[in-house]
């Protein structure tokens, strides 16, 4: 596989935006979350990444324990709002774009076509054009995007964040009124709006491990620099929308020559 250069370039990139790969949300897997709920609060589309997530690295078929989770959020958003974005099928790395088909046939939603991996930003175009020429065109700010990898589909999540600027009233005081002989009390304020990110920390089939450890050990770095918290914690706006951790999974083994082999190749 090659290096995923738009992945490695991330730290560079934190450089500017520090909390380019602090989640919104973790959880185990998408069992977790709660679709409806996040329906109900006026999300109407998915991003999926695939790999570990929907599916083992490399397969095509949905992770069996996932069959319910997966139904249920197809029936919160239906099935043209729900994209798989994968590093693997969809792009160069699918020639004739079998994979795409496979897993559009196997996961009952279609596969996005891409030229660059997640998280360049002509990917990210690739997401806005998909959902912006449905029958009802969707906004980022209208989309979870979902993934186990912090540096691809993290950073991808938190790219597609904009900040508005807008005029916001300031409570002012009679005497500062008087005092500064103001007429209009307003400033400029930033918002900034986008997908969810939601982080799925679990591995269904362990992969790129060390890398993995990395990602997370600086996103745990930068909540406790920026924000001065030993552990995500997740604001209480959102935690209606995260269900019980589910049961333990089994995660399947690798030989220690894949291992290695996997290391090498880098961000997937
Ligand atoms: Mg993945």
């Amino acid at each position: 596989m090659p290096l995923n250069i738009p992945g490695l370039l991330v730290p560079f990139h934190l450089i500017i935006n520090p909390r380019l790969v602090l989640p919104s949300i973790i959880v185990k897997d998408i069992r977790q979350l709660d679709f409806k709920e996040l329906r109900k609060a006026g999300y109407r589309g998915a991003v999926f990444d695939k790999d570990n997530c929907l599916t083992l690295p490399h397969e095509d078929a949905l992770v069996p324990e996932l069959k319910d989770a997966w139904r249920e959020c197809r029936e919160a958003f239906g099935t043209g709002n729900v994209l798989v974005v994968s590093n693997s099928a969809g792009t160069r790395l699918d020639p004739g774009e079998i994979q795409a088909e496979s897993v559009t046939y196997q996961l009952s939603v279609p596969v996005l076509r891409h030229k660059s991996f997640k998280p360049s930003y002509s990917c990210i175009s690739a997401i806005r054009k998909y959902f912006r020429s449905l029958p009802k065109p969707l906004e980022e700010h209208e989309l979870i995007i979902v993934g186990d990898r912090i540096f691809t589909d993290i950073a991808l999540a938190n790219r597609m964040t904009r900040s508005t600027k807008h005029s916001a009233a300031i409570s002012v005081s009679e005497k500062e009124k008087h005092d500064v002989q103001l007429h209009e009390y307003s400033r400029e304020v930033n918002t900034r709006t986008g997908p969810l990110a939601i982080w799925t920390d679990g591995v269904w089939k362990k992969e790129n491990m060390a890398l993995r450890w990395m990602e997370s050990s600086l996103m745990h770095g930068l909540l406790r620099l920026l924000d001065g918290k030993t552990k995500f914690e997740l604001s209480e706006g959102l935690s209606r929308f995260v269900k019980p951790i589910p049961p333990p999974h089994i995660v399947e083994k690798t030989s220690l020559l894949s291992r290695l082999l996997g290391r090498l190749r880098g961000a997937s």
